[in-house]
């Protein structure tokens, strides 16, 4: 098994304190926009407000949920232990790496899962 030796660990860690950063500040720059949001009486406004809101709120889950991964990630690095998938211990392309450095499986896995959440959501 070869480590990530093509790879700078020093810069992949770099990348992942850069997204955390970002992911961050627009978590915390969501929070500060959506409080009181302005409400007419209209049900038309209310409703178009309320979908709005769900939309905004998935975009925050996934931010959150992103944020987690990445940090994560970072844990992993420091472990020594980055690069690996989860499920079966392969390595991890190094391009996928670098387009998700948040990435834990490697693309077959992730192919696997994506097709068997498909398949649970009918
Ligand atoms: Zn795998």
């Amino acid at each position: 098994m070869t480590k990530i030796t093509n790879t700078e660990p020093s810069q992949i860690e770099a990348h992942i304190k850069n997204e955390i950063q970002i992911l961050e500040n627009r978590i915390r720059r969501e929070r500060e926009e959506s409080t009181e949001p302005e409400v007419g009486s209209d049900p038309l406004d209310r409703a178009a407000l309320v979908q709005s809101q769900q939309i905004a709120s998935s975009v925050r889950f996934h931010d959150s949920e992103r944020l987690k991964a990445l940090k994560k990630a970072l844990l992993r690095i420091k472990a020594d232990d980055y690069g690996f998938c989860e499920p079966c211990g392969d390595d991890i392309e190094p391009f996928r790496l670098k387009a998700r450095p948040e990435a834990d499986m490697c693309i077959t896995c992730a192919d696997n899962a994506f097709h068997k959440s498909k398949q649970m959501a009918g």
